[in-house]
């Protein structure tokens, strides 16, 4: 599913926006230098866009990527399944996730945790919880912060093509894209069998599972507008491969850069 490959030289760029009651928004790119200003200065723009007047902090970083350590990986396919209330979507995400090969124990306590508030103090986290395949423990060093998986970006020459696939499933939003060829990374990484994940944005009420074997199905109404409660859960095959994965998620560049299923 992943190959290493001589590559062009890129930069990783990654936002971080908050408030002074804390963590607004972020985002995560890798491009080439004729790319850089613009990727900046979009970041700026949506920083501006969600946290207008609270904006307090800002930070964008530029790191150039070590180009012996870039991976390419295929976009994972995209479907929807369509269930009418929130109870019967989180049935379709369990079963999903168990035929992945989790223990139901450990999809029902990620799935109490996301929708709980999966932080300590109940509110959302700002990465992914480390959740341990066949026991639900959580394997995530932090469990207020959560993994955070970056260094991934759609290799341009085939945005437009996925694009215009988005649109032919109807699924099209630059956020779909966006958790997307974060799940098409993640669903790459040795150890991983399958990723939950459930915005944390009041009005978006469509989660997903990931994964390499069924790919990315998005699921409708897996809570009920208005709700600001999210999460994501990383589900490993082994604790002890959970520092391999963290290390990959948050470090290891990878770029998107095949349709297989096209
Ligand atoms: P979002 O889909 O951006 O609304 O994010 C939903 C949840 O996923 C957030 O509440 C975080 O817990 C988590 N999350 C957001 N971004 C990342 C990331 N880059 N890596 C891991 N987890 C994330």
């Amino acid at each position: 599913m992943e190959d290493r490959i001589d590559s062009p030289v890129l930069f990783s760029v990654r936002m971080h926006a908050s408030a002074e009651e804390g963590h607004l928004c972020g985002a995560e790119r890798l491009v080439g230098a004729d790319r850089l200003a613009a990727a900046a200065s979009a970041m700026l723009d949506r920083a501006m866009d969600r946290g207008g007047a609270r904006l307090a902090h800002l930070n964008i970083r530029v790191t150039a990527v070590d180009p012996t350590r870039l991976r390419r990986t295929g976009l994972l396919p995209v479907r929807t399944v369509h269930v009418p209330t929130v109870d019967d979507a989180w049935q379709a995400a369990m079963q999903l996730v168990t035929g992945l090969g989790v223990a139901g124990t450990a999809v029902r306590r990620a799935a109490e945790a996301i929708r709980g508030g999966a932080a300590r103090e109940g509110g959302n986290m700002r990465g992914a919880m480390i959740v341990e395949a066949a026991t639900g423990a959580r394997l995530e060093p932090d469990p207020d912060r959560g993994v955070r998986v970056t260094q991934m970006d759609l290799d341009e020459r085939i945005r437009e093509a996925v694009q215009g696939y988005l649109v032919a499933c109807g699924a099209w939003h630059p956020r779909v894209l966006e958790a997307l060829i974060l799940a098409s990374k993640t669903a790459a990484v040795d150890g991983v069998l399958a990723e939950l994940c459930v915005s944390d944005d009041p009005d978006y009420t469509t989660g997903y599972v990931g994964s390499r074997n069924l790919g990315y199905v998005r699921i409708l109404n897996l809570k009920a507008p208005g709700d600001p409660r999210g999460g994501r859960a990383i589900f490993v095959n082994g604790a002890r491969c959970a520092g391999r994965v963290i290390e990959a998620l948050e470090r290891t560049p990878y770029l998107v850069s095949r349709m297989d299923h096209v």
